[in-house]
């Protein structure tokens, strides 16, 4: 028995919420009295798969199709359908991200396990695997727990801490041949939204809204993402009129993120913007309307008006990064 990881990785590397699954999937795996294994679907660096022994991975199964015939999301659920009955896995996780989205609700319908999305606590094995996860567009949290013997988890990313705890690790290298693959869909080619910081993994996240009045004002916005190693963000309005790309929408119909820090300027907060970031560890609002709801929920407000504030904010900014 051992539980299984799906070590997600782009371009060759992994991702940081796959490490934050890493340390999940160990911290589990040390309540249950078992091992951590992990695999690896794909085209990735020998070295990256190494690392995994530092997030306590004792075992990696590496799974390298051609090059010229990457594995759609059906192929992969197989795969890794396959391994956690090989290894009569009690527990296969994922981070939430949109592959492990796509792929865990087809690991859990073939191995008939619980389906736990959007996890947020450590699971107690003890207690039915209880946990806590985000529900209602993350409006609410829900503890759930299972009669099952297996539960899929996907674990909510930015949620959970990464933590080393090094292990001896082996690599085997695994072969598949796929005998389906006509519900695969293959990513044909990669257009990369941004030069920055990717929006879901970022720690930092500076957005703005229509206070910035147009998308001229938005150099502020970028030096101070800059200076902060920060990703940028919007609300729906601003990329509908073009001011910004539709890729750094946040929201209850863009994407959903849960940074350590949210700085969010000239927005207003309503339901739907709050609906995609209120799981940030800390928020600050900048906005010159007191009775904002965006106050209600924040950790830090500042009432003015942002063409004052932002400049003053990256002057202190660049002053403490000179101190330093
Ligand atoms: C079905 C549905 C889904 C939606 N999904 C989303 C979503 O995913 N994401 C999303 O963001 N929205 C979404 N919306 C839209 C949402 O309801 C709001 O309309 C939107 O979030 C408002 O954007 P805003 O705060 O940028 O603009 P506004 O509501 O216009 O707010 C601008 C804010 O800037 C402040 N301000 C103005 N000037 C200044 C200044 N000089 N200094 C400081 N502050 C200033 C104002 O006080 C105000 O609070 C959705 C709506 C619907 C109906």
């Amino acid at each position: 028995m051992s539980i299984l990881l799906f070590a997600e990785h782009a371009q060759g590397k992994l991702k940081k919420s796959t490490l934050e699954a890493a340390t999940y999937a160990n911290d589990l795996a040390q309540k249950m009295s078992t091992t951590l294994c992990a695999v690896a679907i794909g085209q990735i660096e020998e070295s990256e798969l190494e690392k995994l022994g530092k997030y306590g991975v004792s075992r990696v199964y590496a799974v390298r199709p051609d090059a010229s015939k990457p594995y759609g999301h059906a192929s992969e659920a197989v795969i890794i359908t396959n391994l956690a009955k090989e290894l009569d896995a009690p527990v296969v996780v994922f981070s939430q991200t949109y592959s492990g989205r796509a792929i865990a609700p087809r690991v859990t319908a073939k191995l008939e396990a619980a389906p736990y999305s959007g996890v947020t606590s450590l699971a107690d094995p003890a207690n039915g695997f209880e946990v806590e996860r985000m529900a209602f567009s993350s409006k609410g949290i829900q503890t759930i727990r299972t009669d099952k013997d297996k539960v899929v988890i996907t674990v909510k990313t930015n949620s959970y801490h990464i933590e080393e705890q090094p292990v001896s690790c082996e690599i085997e290298e695994k072969s598949f041949s796929p005998s389906d693959t006509s519900l695969d869909t293959i990513a044909k080619e990669l257009l990369k939204a941004g030069e920055g910081i990717s929006l879901t993994e970022a720690d930092i996240v500076v957005s703005a809204g229509r206070g910035m009045k147009g998308p001229e004002n938005w150099g502020m916005i970028e030096e101070l993402a800059s200076l902060l190693g920060a990703a940028t963000a919007c609300s729906k309005p601003v990329a509908d009129m073009g001011w910004r790309p539709h890729h750094e929408h946040v929201g209850q119909t863009g994407i959903q993120i849960a940074p350590n820090l949210y700085i969010a300027i000239g927005i207003s907060g309503a339901i739907q913007h709050l609906a995609g970031v209120s799981s940030s560890k800390n928020i600050v609002v900048i906005n010159k309307d007191p009775e904002a709801p965006f106050f209600k929920v924040a950790d830090y407000g500042i009432v003015g008006d942002l063409f004052e504030v932002v400049p003053q904010l990256i002057e202190a900014v660049k002053k403490v990064k000179v101190a330093s």
